[in-house]
């Protein structure tokens, strides 16, 4: 019940000079400090990785780029 109150915390806009040291997911638009990437430059944020999860991963060790195909691993960058 607490959700609301802690995602709209969570929407700062402070895009004009965090844009070298973020990343935005290509899922929901917002940038982040950390996204998973594929080396195609596709970028989804934790959030959106955990909500599409069922359809990005089959073992939980990698993940498929819904871009090209290419198989990118969870963790390890
Ligand atoms: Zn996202
Ligand atoms: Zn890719």
């Amino acid at each position: 019940m607490t959700d609301d109150t802690q995602a709209s915390r969570q929407q700062k806009r402070r895009d004009k000079r965090i844009r070298n040291s973020r990343r935005q997911c290509h899922c929901c638009k917002q940038t982040f400090m950390f996204c998973w990437h594929c080396r195609c430059g596709f970028s989804i944020c934790q959030n959106c990785m955990h909500e599409n999860a069922w359809g990005m991963t089959c073992n939980g060790i990698t993940w498929t780029c819904p871009d090209c195909g290419d198989q990118n691993g969870y963790g390890n960058q």
